[in-house]
């Protein structure tokens, strides 16, 4: 018989096994604290259960856990870390330190089919969602990291490879399992799941008013731009998306992100800047400038300093909250939109 994986069974399901097996209720708690406060990646590490319920717990289920195949570190301390999960699929996580806060950014999918122009991962469409479980890992593996260099994390960033609203529930639960009890219990405002801009998932996430920070990659707030970096723009147009952000503006009271990758020649004119603030009228945002990390597949560069300057100062005159984002891990491919399962095995 096929093993079921323990951790995707929630709920009245573990007590019903339980109760098939004489155990007492309160045994599910104990499992859940085995599994999502200490990470147990094994049955026979859960002590504290009688040898009677690991038999049958292990009969019948097991736990998939991610392996941690390799981690480079860049020199300002940035580690890339590629897991393996249990059907050989691979994806990545990043581990990011700075002087104020200690990032886990994290992938929901082993690829993406959104395609985006700028992406190495949208190279790699054959992948498949990431269990809540596999998301989980992640994050233990990235904090364990930050704890043995003496850190604390502090942040979590869905930013990683996939969409994490095309991946919704294993996404939603993974971040119960991280802010929740039995869990991390960190706070929901520590975390930012990043979306291309998947309208009925951004609805949806306003209906179940979540407290988490939502991220939009904008990047253009021109479709016929945006459709060229973007080819998700084409089913979701900036009319619909700008309706799903005031909607859940008006659902949750959040203040949204949007990141601009600042591409030369292609979104970075003065007309991309004012299409901006006119696409930011009807919602509070702020709004990240990243410096784009040219991939050798694509043909795209950098904005210059100066072509930056002059966009922020646009923005800057018209009330605009504006930051300007330098990536991290560029040496290691681990800066934004570099994730693409590289040097796995180096
Ligand atoms: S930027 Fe995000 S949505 Fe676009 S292809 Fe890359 S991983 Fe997918």
């Amino acid at each position: 018989m096929e093993k079921k994986d323990l951790r995707s069974i929630v709920g009245q399901e573990m007590l019903d096994f339980l109760a098939k097996h004489k155990q007492k209720p309160f045994r599910a708690k104990q499992v859940n604290q085995w599994l999502w406060e200490r990470g147990a990646t094994n049955i026979r590490q859960m002590k504290n259960l009688p040898g009677t319920l690991l038999d049958v717990l292990e009969e019948a289920f097991e736990i998939p856990a991610a392996s941690v195949q390799n981690a480079q570190t860049a020199t300002d301390g940035t580690s890339k870390v590629a897991f393996e999960f249990h059907d050989g699929q691979l994806a990545e996580g990043v581990y990011i330190p700075s002087r104020k806060r200690v990032t886990a950014c994290v992938s929901s999918q082993t690829g993406c089919n959104l395609n985006c122009a700028f992406c190495a991962t949208g190279q790699l469409t054959h992948g498949r969602n990431l269990t809540a479980g596999e998301i989980f890992d992640q994050v233990v593996a990235i904090k364990n990291m930050a704890e043995e260099q003496g850190n604390r994390l502090t942040n979590i960033v869905y930013m990683g490879m996939g969409e994490p609203l095309l991946n919704y529930d294993n996404v939603l639960q993974s971040v119960d399992y991280i802010t929740g009890k039995p869990g991390l219990e960190m706070s929901p405002s520590r975390i930012t799941v990043s979306t291309a801009g998947i309208v009925p998932g951004i609805m949806k996430l306003a209906d179940d008013k979540v407290r988490f920070h939502l991220a939009i990659s904008l990047h253009s707030a021109i479709d016929e731009t945006r459709n060229r970096l973007m080819p998700i723009n084409k089913k979701y147009p900036l009319d619909a998306l700008s309706e799903a952000i005031q909607y859940f503006h008006e659902k949750t009271g959040e203040r949204i992100t949007f990141e601009y990758l600042m591409l030369r020649g292609v979104n970075d004119s003065l007309d991309e800047a004012a299409a901006l603030a006119r696409f930011c009228k009807s919602f509070p945002v702020k709004i990240n400038l990243i410096e784009y990390n040219p991939v050798e597949a694509f043909d795209l560069k950098p904005s210059t300093q100066e072509t930056v300057n002059d966009f922020v100062q646009f923005l800057e005159k018209r009330n605009m909250i504006v930051n300007v984002r330098r990536s991290k891990g560029q040496q290691i491919d681990a800066a934004c939109g570099q994730l693409a399962n590289r040097n796995v095995n180096s």
